[in-house]
C-alpha cells in the first residue's frame, strides 16, 4: 500500500519541507495544493518544491484550488479570478450571482484551461486532483442559470431551462460538470499525456445539489475525465465507526473503478492524537485492500509537535504494510 500525503498552506508550508524526511517517514506521494492567488508570485517555488519531490523519490500530484471556484473543498479558498470576473459567474434559480465561476462559461473555459496548461508544464508531477468540483447550491437555490447555461439547456432541449431543479435540470448539471472535467483533463493532457485525471467528487453533496457528488463513485469510472477516483472516507462525526468507514469507502470507489481497469484513491484524515488512531487505520486500509492511501493532511500530522516522536512508529507501521 502506498501512503502519500496532502500539502495544504501555501508556498510557506512548502518551506519548512524537506521531501527527502517524508520519504525517510514512509510517504510514497505527496498532492501539493496550488492556490490561484499564490501561483501568481509563486509558482516558480512551487515548482522547486515538485522538483526535489520527484527527485527524493515521491511521486507528485498538484491540486489546484482557487481558479474561479468551480473546485470548491473549502468556502475560504478565495479566487481573483471570481473577483476580477464577477460576470462569468454562475447565476442562481433567485438570479443573483454566486461566488463560483461558470464552467460552461466560455471565457472562463478557456481562462482555466490555459492556467492548468501552465500548471503542467511548470511542475514535474503525475497528475492533477480536481478536488470537488460542484454547482452552487443552497437550501432553496441552485445554480447555474447564465446565459450560457440557458443556451445550452435549450440548445439540447428545445425547451426553455426550468426555474425548478427537476430530473433534466440535474442532468444537465451533471453532463455540464463532466464535460468541464473532460476540457481540464484534455488541458493537461495537451501539455504531457501521461499525466493523471484524479476527481474527488464533493463529500458534503449529492450529485442533484453539486452536478456530481458523493453518489456518483459507481458511475464517474465510465468517463474518460477520470483516471482514478478519489474518495474521502470520514468518521469524524460519529455516525460510523473508522474501520466500516473506511472499508465501505474503500469499496464503493475501489470497485467501480476496478470494473473500468481504473484505480483508486482513499484520503483519511490523520493526527499524531492517540484519539485519532492513525496507525490502527493505516493498518484497516492495508487489509482493506487499499492500494493508495492519501493522509489529509500536512498541517494536523507533519506540522504537528507530537510528529517527532510518532514519526518512527509511523514509519514502521508504513513499512510493514508495504
Ligand atoms: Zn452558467
Amino acid at each position: 500500500m502506498k501512503v502519500g500525503l496532502s500539502i495544504g498552506g501555501g508556498v510557506r508550508a512548502l518551506e519548512g519541507i524537506n521531501p527527502a524526511d517524508l520519504v525517510e517517514d514512509g510517504f510514497s506521494s505527496v498532492f501539493v495544493a496550488c492556490y490561484e492567488r499564490e501561483m501568481l508570485w509563486h509558482a516558480p517555488r512551487t515548482a522547486d518544491f515538485t522538483r526535489t519531490c520527484q527527485s527524493a523519490g515521491l511521486e507528485v500530484y498538484a491540486v489546484p484550488l482557487g481558479y474561479g471556484r468551480v473546485m470548491d473543498p473549502d468556502p475560504s479558498i478565495d479566487s481573483l479570478y471570481v473577483r476580477e470576473h464577477p460576470h462569468h459567474c454562475q447565476v442562481d434559480s433567485r438570479g443573483r450571482r454566486c461566488a463560483k465561476a461558470c464552467p460552461n462559461n466560455p471565457s472562463f473555459l478557456e481562462w482555466f484551461a490555459s492556467n492548468m496548461r501552465t500548471l503542467a508544464w511548470l511542475l514535474e508531477c503525475r497528475g492533477f486532483l480536481w478536488d470537488e468540483p460542484s454547482f452552487y447550491y443552497a437550501r432553496g437555490g441552485w445554480a447555474c442559470r447564465c446565459e450560457y447555461c440557458r443556451r445550452l439547456f435549450f440548445a439540447e432541449h428545445q425547451q426553455q431551462l426550468p426555474a425548478d431543479l427537476d430530473d433534466a435540470v440535474v442532468r444537465f448539471r451533471r453532463s455540464s460538470m463532466l464535460m468541464f472535467l473532460l476540457a481540464s483533463a484534455a488541458a493537461i493532457q495537451a501539455v504531457d499525456r501521461r499525466l493523471l485525471s484524479l476527481v474527488m467528487p464533493g463529500s458534503s453533496m449529492s450529485s442533484r445539489e453539486a452536478g456530481i457528488g458523493l453518489d456518483e463513485w459507481g458511475a464517474l469510472p465510465g468517463s474518460s475525465a477520470v483516471d482514478e477516483l478519489s474518495a474521502y472516507a470520514s468518521w469524524e462525526q460519529g455516525r460510523t465507526d473508522m474501520e466500516t468507514a473506511i472499508r465501505a469507502t474503500h469499496e464503493a470507489i475501489s470497485t467501480p473503478a476496478r470494473k473500468h481497469h481504473k484505480r483508486s484513491v482513499l484520503w483519511i484524515a490523520g493526527s499524531p492524537h492517540p484519539r485519532d488512531k492513525l496507525l490502527d487505520a493505516l493498518r484497516v486500509a492495508h487489509l482493506a485492500g487499499v492500494q493508495h492511501l492519501v493522509i489529509a493532511g500536512y498541517q494536523s500530522l507533519v506540522a504537528s509537535p507530537a510528529y517527532e516522536r510518532f514519526r518512527a512508529p509511523m514509519a514502521r507501521v508504513i513499512g510493514q504494510l508495504q
